[in-house]
């Protein structure tokens, strides 16, 4: 036919049919959330490759019929590539790519990422800064409400001797925040707004949501975590990929060419054999630190455990009072002073904790000691920061008389600065402040020198 002949009668067909029917549009269909965003886990990580240990868990759930999510909150774009030129947010692209390829290869296709940073340090505070932590603390709230967990696992937010990248913790920060907040009809209420036009831009549209319990895995190998949490066993046999539940990490592992190609490819040039002796390595039991649940449990008890599929109301955080400082007080601050209150806000001070604040640096390295003091009377007060030391150590600053005026409160560093020499054991540095004669605190920290990792900043 004509195009212009049909153009015609099309024309004609519309304006006959408006003429018919001159009614306002019919009423929308009335939509629910979307249920296929509707996950029971929901795993909060930081970098591609942070899923690799929970992996064999995340299959065994695929397998009990169980939907699982996964948030990455950076790009992982800070590092190295193995594979090509591409640096910086192109690197980011192709870590996600290799990411989704990763997990798609086990069956989870449901995989968020969010807008932080890859910060390569130890201190979770950088991180957040770099992160703009309330964006990206919105972006994680509104997924949760997307996706609607009853249970979030996540890295734990703590300052321990491991890797202790400070993005990990930092995802552990905001998934804690996420889990205590997305439930609150007051939090993001522009998430909890119903659109107000066909084709809205501004109002989400979502409902608040409270997940059900909170679980966190530790950066960190420490025996602490033992037996705090419930425990899983990676070498049953995978009913859909038909392989061991450990081998589904090693298997998704392999994709994160950009980060250890030469690793992967003696991976890949192994045998069934010698795969199957890989177990030693990737298999065993598996282990969660038990968080906090609003559902009736046992801190060991099975992840599921109390969950049944009716969704529970908002519980608010019940918060523990901070300890109230003294006149005159000088407490470390930095990363450790911030989780002695992030603790407390959230309701979680039984998670295990160092027996004192310790940190592993490289051998020759500077060590340094942030501290907050305050002087809360009229007067101005002299206080004296002394520091003790193991051998080989030096104090660069920071020790000394500092004068603080009445009512002041102040930040201060001690900068230390630590042997080359090699030293199996741990060592403890020790900080004490005194005034008018009388020791106001000694803060003591164990440290770990080793030949490599992040820097403490
Ligand atoms: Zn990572």
């Amino acid at each position: 036919m004509n195009p212009l002949r049909l153009l015609g009668l099309l024309l004609l067909l519309i304006t006959t049919a408006v003429a018919q029917n001159p009614t306002p549009s019919p009423t929308p269909p009335l939509l629910k959330p979307d249920e296929r965003l509707k996950v029971d886990v929901l795993l909060v990580v930081a970098h591609p490759d942070d899923e690799t240990g929970v992996v064999p868990y995340l299959v065994q759930l695929i397998d009990q019929h169980k939907h699982v999510a996964v948030v990455y909150t950076t790009h992982g774009e800070a590092g190295h590539n193995n594979m090509g030129p591409e640096r910086a947010q192109s690197l980011g692209s192709v870590r996600e790519m290799e990411l989704r390829h990763a997990l798609a290869s086990v069956g989870i296709d449901n995989v968020w990422f969010l807008s932080g940073r890859d910060t390569p340090s130890q201190n979770v505070l950088e991180s957040l800064a770099n992160w703009r932590q309330g964006a990206v603390e919105e972006e994680l709230v509104r997924t949760v409400r997307l996706t609607r967990p009853e249970v979030i696992i996540t890295w734990m937010p703590g300052f321990f001797v491991g890797e202790n990248h400070g993005d990990h913790q930092a995802a552990g920060v905001l998934a804690t925040e996420a889990f205590d907040s997305a439930g609150n009809p007051t939090v993001f209420p522009a998430q909890l707004a119903g659109p107000v036009k066909v084709n809205e831009t501004l109002l989400d549209g979502l409902q608040p949501w409270q997940t059900k319990k909170l679980y966190y895995f530790p950066d960190s190998a420490d025996d602490i975590f033992k037996g705090t949490g419930p425990t899983y066993q990676t070498n049953g046999m995978a009913k859909a990929l038909k392989i061991p539940y450990w081998r589904a990490g090693f298997e998704t592992f392999k994709y994160h060419l950009t980060q250890y190609r030469t690793f992967i490819e003696r991976m890949k040039a192994m045998d069934e054999n010698q795969v199957a002796g890989q177990e030693k390595n990737w298999g065993g039991e598996g282990s969660f630190v038990f968080g906090k649940s609003l559902v009736p449990g046992n801190v060991t008890g099975d992840v599921f455990e109390g969950i049944t599929p009716k969704p529970i109301a908002f519980v608010p955080v019940g918060r523990e009072p901070y300890p109230q400082p003294g006149a005159i007080s000088v407490e470390l601050s930095g990363p450790w002073g911030f989780y002695e209150k992030f603790r407390r806000a959230h309701g979680i001070t039984k998670l295990p904790q160092a027996k004192e604040p310790e940190i592993a640096i490289k051998r020759g390295a500077t060590l340094l000691v942030p501290l907050e003091l305050h002087n809360h009377t009229d007067a101005a007060k002299n206080v004296t920061i002394a520091v003790k030391l193991p051998e080989g150590w030096t104090t660069e600053s920071g020790a000394g008389g500092l004068t603080l005026d009445p009512q002041g409160d102040y930040y201060w560093q001690v900068t230390l600065d630590a042997p080359k020499a090699e030293t199996k054991e741990r060592q403890e540095i020790e900080c004490t402040a005194s005034a008018d004669g009388k020791t106001l605190a000694t803060i003591k920290i164990s440290v770990q020198l080793r030949n490599g990792g992040l820097p403490q900043n």
